[in-house]
C-alpha cells in the first residue's frame, strides 16, 4: 500500500482532470482495507477509485479516494462446458477479456477495448455490441467501508440495469469491491449479430480473420471497430460516452424522426436497431442514440475554449486542457440543447464528482 495527502489526481482520470485528495490510498490487498478501516484512517467520505475512465471531476478537492491495484484471478471451478472464474476487482478488463478469449471461452468478447478495471466494470454495468456485463455475472464480495467487514454480493443483489448497478446508487461510496466472479462458456458460442448504420461486427470480422471464427477473433474485430471509432484514452482526454441512450415512446419517436428521418431506435433490451414495423405497441419504449440527437445539433467535432467532442463521435467529449467545471459546463450545453429542440433529458452516463 502507498499512501499520498494532497494527491494529484490528473493521471487517475481519463479525461485528465485536475483534482486532488486529501488523501490518496494506492491498495494492494483486501486485508490492507480492512486494517485501515478499523483504525479509522478514512474520516470522510471516501471514493473507490479504478482507473478513473468514468468519472468527472467537479470539485478541486476531495477528501479520501483508494486506487484500486488488487491484482490476480483464480479458477473456481471448471467442468467440460463452463468455467467459473474470480478476478480481483483491480484487473484490467481488456486484460480480462483477453484471457477468456485466448482460452476460448465465451462471454466477453464482445466487450473487447473497454477501459477500466474489473471493479469499474461490474459497478458500471459495462456493456457493447450487444453483450453485457450482468449475462455473465455470477457474484462479487465488497468490504463494507464502515465496518471493515467482507460481504458476497448475488446477481439480484446488485441490481444491474443499463449502466447502474447498487453500487452506483443506493450503496455508492459505502462499499470497496474487491472480487467479482463470472460464469463463462467453454462451448464456443458467439453472437455478432450486432449492427448500426454505420458498422456491423459481422462485417469487421470477415475484414480481420477467416472461418472458422475464433472466440479470440470477436475480440479483435471489436477492438479494430472501437480503435477507429474512438479516442484513445492513452493519449487524449476523454471518459467515452458522456450520457446514456434515452428511450422515448413510440409518439416523442415519431416527432424525433419528423426531425431526422434517418434515426436508429431499438427496443430496451434488443442489440440492433429495428425496422418500423417490427417496433411493438404504443407503450413500447425505445432507445435512440444519444450521440445522433447531438450530431444533428452540430455537436460533433465542435470546441469551445478547452473543450470539444470527437470527430467521429458526438457523444464523445474530449478535454483539451480545461478544468471539471469548464467541461461540466459544456456538457450542460449539450444537455440543454437536447432538451430545447427535442424534449429529452440526457442523463449522464460518467458519474459527476
Ligand atoms: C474511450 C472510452 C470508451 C468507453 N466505452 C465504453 C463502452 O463501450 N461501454 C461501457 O459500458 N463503458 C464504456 N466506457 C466507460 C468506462 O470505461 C467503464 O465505465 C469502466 O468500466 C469504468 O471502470 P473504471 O475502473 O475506470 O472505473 P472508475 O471510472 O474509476 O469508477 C467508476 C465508478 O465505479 C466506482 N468504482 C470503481 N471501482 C470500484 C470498486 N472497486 N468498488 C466500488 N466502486 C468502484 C467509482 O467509485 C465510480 O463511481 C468507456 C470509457 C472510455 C474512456
Amino acid at each position: 500500500m502507498k499512501l499520498q495527502e494532497n494527491a494529484d489526481l490528473t493521471s487517475y482520470n481519463t479525461l485528465r482532470v485536475p483534482a486532488r485528495a486529501a488523501k490518496l490510498v494506492r491498495l494492494r490487498s483486501e486485508k490492507k482495507l480492512k486494517e485501515l478501516i478499523k483504525s479509522g484512517f478514512f474520516e470522510s467520505d471516501t471514493l473507490p477509485l479504478g482507473d478513473g475512465s468514468n468519472l468527472l471531476f467537479v470539485k478541486k478537492n476531495i477528501g479520501s479516494a483508494i486506487k484500486n491495484e488488487i491484482l490476480g484471478s483464480e479458477i473456481v471451478k471448471e467442468t467440460k462446458e463452463t468455467v467459473l472464474i474470480k478476478v480481483s476487482s483491480g484487473q484490467n478488463w481488456h486484460e480480462l477479456v483477453l484471457f477468456a478469449t485466448k482460452n476460448n471461452w465465451s462471454g466477453l468478447e464482445n466487450m473487447a477495448y473497454i477501459p477500466g478495471t474489473v471493479g469499474g466494470a461490474a459497478v458500471g454495468n459495462i456493456a457493447a455490441y450487444g453483450q453485457n456485463q450482468e449475462d455473465v455475472f455470477e457474484s462479487l464480495t465488497a468490504i463494507d467501508l464502515k465496518t471493515g467487514k467482507l460481504e458476497k454480493f448475488l446477481k439480484s443483489d446488485c441490481r444491474f440495469s443499463y449502466r447502474e448497478s447498487i453500487f452506483k446508487r443506493e450503496l455508492k461510496d459505502k462499499y470497496f469491491v474487491t472480487t467479482v466472479t463470472y460464469l463463462l462458456s467453454k462451448t464456443p458460442q458467439y453472437d455478432v449479430s450486432y449492427h448500426s448504420r454505420y458498422e456491423s461486427l459481422a462485417d469487421e470480422l470477415a475484414k480481420v480473420a477467416t472461418p472458422p471464427y475464433s472466440i479470440h477473433d470477436i475480440a479483435r474485430a471489436v477492438t479494430a471497430l472501437r480503435q477507429y471509432k474512438l479516442p484513445d484514452w492513452n493519449t487524449v482526454g476523454t471518459a467515452g460516452s458522456f450520457f446514456k441512450n434515452p428511450l422515448v415512446g413510440k409518439r416523442q419517436l415519431k416527432k424525433l424522426l419528423n426531425a431526422i428521418p434517418e434515426l436508429q431506435y431499438y427496443p430496451a433490451e434488443k442489440l440492433s436497431y429495428l425496422p418500423p414495423d417490427e417496433m411493438g405497441n404504443d407503450s413500447f419504449q425505445l432507445k435512440v442514440p444519444a450521440g445522433r440527437l447531438l450530431e444533428e445539433l452540430g455537436w460533433k467535432d465542435k470546441k469551445i475554449g478547452n473543450v470539444g467532442t470527437f470527430e467521429r463521435h458526438a457523444l464523445v467529449i474530449i478535454n483539451y486542457g480545461g478544468t471539471g467545471r469548464e467541461i461540466y459546463e459544456f456538457s450542460e450545453m449539450m444537455r440543454e440543447d437536447v432538451k430545447k429542440n427535442f424534449g429529452i433529458d440526457l442523463e449522464y452516463e460518467v458519474r459527476i464528482i
